[in-house]
This record gives structure tokens, sequence and C-alpha cells, in this order.
């Protein structure tokens, strides 16, 4: 089993790195990429144990999820086995985590007017490198304003919340350049939650790849066989290979656990990103061969 997409605390996810690591290995899961928002805390924490493909069987690779804009709209870029130490690379994440830290900040700020105090206390604690919506909606369950996170984004954080408060996130084409300059491929994740016209998404597609972005996340959580089936087409009409990934971010989500994503479908299975050249050259030579993984 692989997965490409997963949280852990240092975003907005449940688990530690270490917990996360154990949960993968107990699901049967060989490779597994953190991918945190705007983060690769969790991979500078874990590097030390060098989980490159030893006898427990599981490969950690390289693996973020950056914000970025296109057409005015947040889209979701994944990175995959780049270099940890590039330059470029650390300078677009600090400029992120900054972004997000002055977003929490206003967003403290709107809070305070309405009497709703000790946001910016509440994520003092936590133990998240990157700050995000996730946790300000933690606070506000918490503080008993809203019975759920899910309605404390429909309430105040979503797209019509009370709360509004946008970042000026790095362009798609600057995060899929630093990717490639890092060493590294990226893909274009959960491309349905983006709430585009079948029009719109190709032309993501096609610009994503013409700005030399690299796959498209084509099996993930929660996604309908006929989508997959859509998506497997529309990556391999745009020429770009596919990839899978659980965005794994918490153990109560039994529908979006580490590996529970379904095969690739036959229309892009040659395409799987695991064939991609970066990939073979990357990876050590005694990781077993990925030919699918099931439900
Ligand atoms: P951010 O990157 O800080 O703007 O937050 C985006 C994250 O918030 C996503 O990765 C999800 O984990 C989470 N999220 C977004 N929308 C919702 C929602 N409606 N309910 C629960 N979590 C959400
Ligand atoms: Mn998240
Ligand atoms: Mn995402
Ligand atoms: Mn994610």
């Amino acid at each position: 089993m692989i997965d490409l997409h997963s949280h852990t605390y240092l975003s907005d996810g449940e688990l530690s790195p270490e917990a996360l690591v154990a949960r993968a290995q107990q699901l049967g899961v060989r490779q597994l990429a953190i991918t945190d928002h705007d983060s690769i805390a969790a991979h500078r924490r874990l590097a030390p144990l060098a989980l490159d493909g030893n006898g427990d069987g599981l490969t950690l690779l390289s693996g973020v999820e950056i914000s970025a804009h296109w057409e005015g709209r947040e889209i979701h870029i994944v990175g995959l086995l780049f270099d940890l130490d590039n330059p470029a690379l650390n300078a677009l994440l600090a400029r992120q985590q900054a972004l997000r830290h002055e977003r929490a900040q206003d967003i403290a700020r709107q809070l305070d007017k309405t009497g709703i105090t000790g946001l910016m206390t509440y994520l003092a604690q936590l133990p998240c490198e990157s700050v995000g919506r996730s946790h300000i909606a933690g606070f506000l369950v918490d503080a008993g304003h809203v019975g759920s996170k899910q309605q404390a984004f429909s309430k105040y954080l979503g797209k019509r919340g009370r709360l509004q408060s946008s970042i000026p996130w790095c362009s798609m084409g600057d995060a899929v350049n630093v990717i490639r300059e890092a060493g590294g491929i990226s893909v274009l994740a959960h491309p349905d939650r983006y709430a585009f016209n079948r029009a719109r998404l190709r032309r993501l597609l096609a610009e994503f790849a013409q700005c030399r972005g690299d796959a498209l996340e084509v099996s993930y959580s929660n996604l309908h066989p006929e989508k997959l089936a859509m998506l497997g087409t529309l990556a391999t009409e745009a020429g770009l290979w596919a990839s899978v990934g659980s965005d794994f971010h918490t153990p109560d989500n039994s529908w979006m656990d580490l590996g529970r994503i379904r095969q690739l479908p036959a229309a892009c299975a040659d395409r799987a990103i695991w064939y991609h050249p970066r990939w073979s050259a990357e990876l050590p030579a005694n990781v077993p061969a990925v030919s699918g993984q099931g439900m």
C-alpha cells in the first residue's frame, strides 16, 4: 500500500509524526508521504529514525502540501521527494508560515471585537508549526461557541462565514517551480474539492501541466468511483502522472484513513506516479515494487 498525502499535528492533523508512522505501519502502508500544510517540520523530526525501507517495511518520503492561488482561488499542491534543505523551498514555506500567523492574528482581532477572546493564547499552546483554520475551529468548539468544527467552518471560517481573512498565497507557478528546483515532483491535490466545473478543471490541469506540474491526485478518500474514473481520464488527457493519497488528518474519520484509497483506474494505471523517472532515481533499491493498493 502506498499513501502520498497525510497530516500530523505539526499542521492540522491530530497525531504526532511518530504516531502517524506507527499507524501507517500497523495498517500495512509501505510508502508514506507526510504532507503537512506549508511545513516540513515532521520530516526534520523523523529524519534521525531513518525509515528508509528497513526491516519494518515502511519508507517515508519527503512531502509537503503548499497552499497556492490560481485565478483568484485557493488550490493545494503536494510536493514529493524533494530535498528538505533546499533554500528556495524553505524560504517559500517560511513566508507562508508567517502569512498563516498574520491571518490568525487578524482573526483574533475580529473575534476580540465580538467579545470572544483568547485565540492567540490557545494557539500558542498547540504543537503545530503551521497554524490553520482547523485550529481556530478547535478553539471555537472548546470555548463553546459552536458544537463542532464543521459548524465552526460553516458559521465562522468558511467562504460565507463571519470571519474573513484571505492570505496572499504564492502562485501555482511559484509552488511548482520551487518543488522542481528542490528536485521534487508536484501533484495537484484533491481536484474535486475546489468546486470547479469541468471546463475550469480542464483549464486548471492544462495550466498546471504547462507550468511543468507533474501529477494529478486521482485517487483519494471518499471519492465516488465515477469521479475516480473521470479524474483518471482527465489526468491522461493532460499528460499528467496519477497520484494517490488519503489526506489523513485524524483517526476519528474512519472513511479517511491511511492507505484506504481505491486503486487507480485503468485509464491511468500505467501513468502511476511511482513510474515517474525521478521516483525510481530517488528511492532506495530495496523498496518493494508497488503495483496498486486496495480499499
Ligand atoms: P487552511 O489551510 O488553514 O486555510 O485550512 C484548510 C484546512 O481546513 C483543510 O486542509 C482542512 O483540513 C480544513 N477544512 C477546510 N474546510 C473544512 C470544513 N468545512 N470542515 C472541516 N475542516 C475543513
Ligand atoms: Mn488540513
Ligand atoms: Mn488540501
Ligand atoms: Mn491535505
